[in-house]
């Protein structure tokens, strides 16, 4: 079954429903979008990752307003097969025996791609090891290290213990860098140089393997492990002063280590790129946008309209470029339908009843400083005179990482926030932000906020699935709305134009007084006095954001430059 060569994709989180809690916010669901598309435009691939079985955390709101993190339990049994193949890794010179659950995405073209989370919970292992694969992003740095192993020397030998053929292993962001090793120790030529009597590398066969995405425009967000804490966890299986020429002098750094060791090499967006470029100089850095699945993205009421006008859509995104051909009044009662349904789901969730015909906007994401979540309220008082103009209700929902203090700090302001009484303003705040409530929020308020630092957002993914259902963005621009973003044509901007790769100067005053502006003069006067050009801009939001930001022009492009070249 395995014998067709195929593309190895490894991502430490992979989000592909809400039943499976393997990820933690973009980086995931974006793996899990890419795993669709795969299978909708049948690319022969395989993925790889981890089963977090007690998921990443789920989220409450205690009564001050703070986040409190608790595991989530769920059973793989119930969704994937377990495979008895088993292999080993050593680990701080322990056996550990790894095990693999299956999950097979079809789509109803009849591709398919098979999802391997690899698990270290069986009987062999020692109860610490047992947990290893347990939470996603959590314990320190050495349990991090573990589990990189496990993800990227396991996840190689898993696929070799179940036979597949690999043609290139795309590693989706550093934490899976290890297999690099693997894979060199396995290509390393048996020959001993009768002068130097050191071992000959075969690094560039290595390389010839290897494809590396990476997705963090700053220094101090790439994984990075002391050497003594390698050699702690993983013996040393490349001499050190070889490994140091990979992974850097001072520390262990994933990120140079897949850079050194990677044919090919991109960001996830052209300004991100350009940013990583400098980062890493003497590198070649390509850039292939993120997308999203079209057909996961686009709610219930959405699919039928495109159904009805556009049919073929969902596996030919393409064609959202004829958004034109829906008629007005269906277009505006279709959100109207998916806005209520967001509304009945508020409602459900907080016994807050929003109105319909309130303009509408939403924020959600991981909550993270550079964010900026509460960049919206840096001005209260002027933000209550704006809407004097016309009545707002906003939207928060996102987890902050249990060890982000700064953005557990932002989540207790908004949910400070949500307390204030006033008749022209709504704030809500959705707890445990999930892939089921993000469609209910992307599909169902009239505006999507983001409001990053630049040039922090590498890409963002949530405003492209908002356009996929006519929602208009409201952004910074950074990431992917740079090249989305058509001023007052697709939506709008907030804050400067960027002008260089290296990090900005922040100006939170700034970046507020134009969001203030556009709001007060543009945004409210025309959600609340000129439809015809409103519902203009939600089909530009379709017609000239959905047909390219999806992940199957995406996965055609990692096809054509990364894994055929
Ligand atoms: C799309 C998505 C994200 C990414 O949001 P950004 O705005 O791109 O950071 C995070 N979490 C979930 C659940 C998502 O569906």
């Amino acid at each position: 079954m395995n014998n067709e060569t195929k593309i190895a994709y490894f991502s430490m989180e992979i989000g592909l429903s809400n039943d499976i809690p393997t990820y933690s916010g973009g980086l995931g669901v974006l793996a899990g979008d890419t795993i669709k598309s795969c299978a909708d435009l049948k690319i022969p691939l395989v993925a790889v990752t981890l089963i977090s079985k007690k998921g990443y955390f789920r989220q409450d709101i205690d009564s001050s307003g703070r986040q409190t993190e608790s595991p989530i339990h769920w059973d793989p049994s119930k969704f994937m097969i377990r495979i008895s193949k088993r292999v080993m890794v050593f680990i701080e010179g322990r056996k550990v025996f790894i095990q693999a659950w299956s999950y097979k995405i079809k789509s109803i073209t009849g591709g398919e791609v098979d999802v391997l989370y690899l698990d270290t919970d069986v009987e062999e292992n020692t109860s610490e090891d047992r947990e290893i694969t347990a939470v996603l992003y959590g314990g320190d740095d050495s349990y991090r290290l573990k589990q990189e192993v496990v993800l990227g020397i396991g996840g190689v030998r898993m696929l070799r213990a179940l036979g597949y053929h690999i043609k290139k292993y795309h590693m989706n962001e550093g934490h899976a860098s290890l297999l690099t090793l693997e894979l060199l120790l396995k290509n390393k030529r048996d020959v001993e140089s009768v002068w130097h009597e050191q071992w000959v590398w075969d690094f560039d066969a290595v390389k010839d393997l290897c494809v590396f995405t990476t997705h963090t425009p700053i220094e101090a967000g790439h994984d990075r492990f002391s050497y003594d804490l390698v050699k702690k966890v993983l013996g040393d299986i490349v001499p050190l002063e070889q490994l140091k020429k990979l992974g850097g002098e001072k520390y262990l750094d994933m990120t140079l280590l897949a850079l050194n060791l990677s044919e090919y090499v991109n960001g996830v967006a052209k300004k991100h790129g350009e940013v990583s470029k400098n980062l890493f100089p003497g590198y070649e850095i390509y850039a292939i946008t993120n997308g999203v699945h079209s057909f996961t993205w686009t709610c219930q009421s959405f699919k039928q309209l495109y159904d009805k006008y556009i049919p073929g859509w969902a596996n030919e995104p393409e064609l959202f470029v004829r958004a034109e051909t829906i008629p007005d009044s269906e277009l505006w009662q279709t959100h109207l339908s998916a806005k209520k349904d967001l509304i009945e789901y508020v409602k459900e969730a907080t016994s807050i009843e929003l109105d319909p015909h309130v303009l509408t906007i939403g924020f959600a994401r991981r909550f993270t400083s550079y964010k900026r979540a509460d960049l919206l309220f840096l001005d209260m008082e002027q933000l209550l005179h704006i809407c004097e103009k016309g009545k707002l209700q906003v939207i928060y929902a996102g987890k902050a990482h249990p060890k982000d203090g700064p953005g557990k700090d932002i989540i207790k302001k908004i949910n400070d926030l949500v307390k204030i009484n006033n008749d022209k303003i709504k704030i809500i705040f959705l707890k445990d932000y999930n892939i089921k409530m993000a469609l209910k929020l992307i599909s169902g308020v009239d505006v999507w906020l983001n409001t990053p630092q630049r040039p922090r957002e590498a890409s963002g993914t949530s405003g492209m699935k908002a356009s996929h259902n006519g929602v208009i963005n409201f952004s910074i621009l950074d990431g992917w709305w740079i090249e989305g973003h058509i001023e007052g044509i697709t939506g709008w901007s907030i804050g400067p134009k960027p002008t260089e790769s290296s990090l900005t100067i922040v100006n939170d005053k700034t970046d507020a007084e134009d969001l203030y502006n556009k709001l007060e003069n543009i945004i409210i006067p025309m959600y609340y006095h000129d439809q015809d050009q409103w519902i203009k801009v939600m089909k530009n939001s379709i017609g000239k954001i959905a047909y390219y930001f999806n992940s199957h022009r995406m996965m055609r492009r990692y096809v054509t430059e990364a894994y055929l070249s």
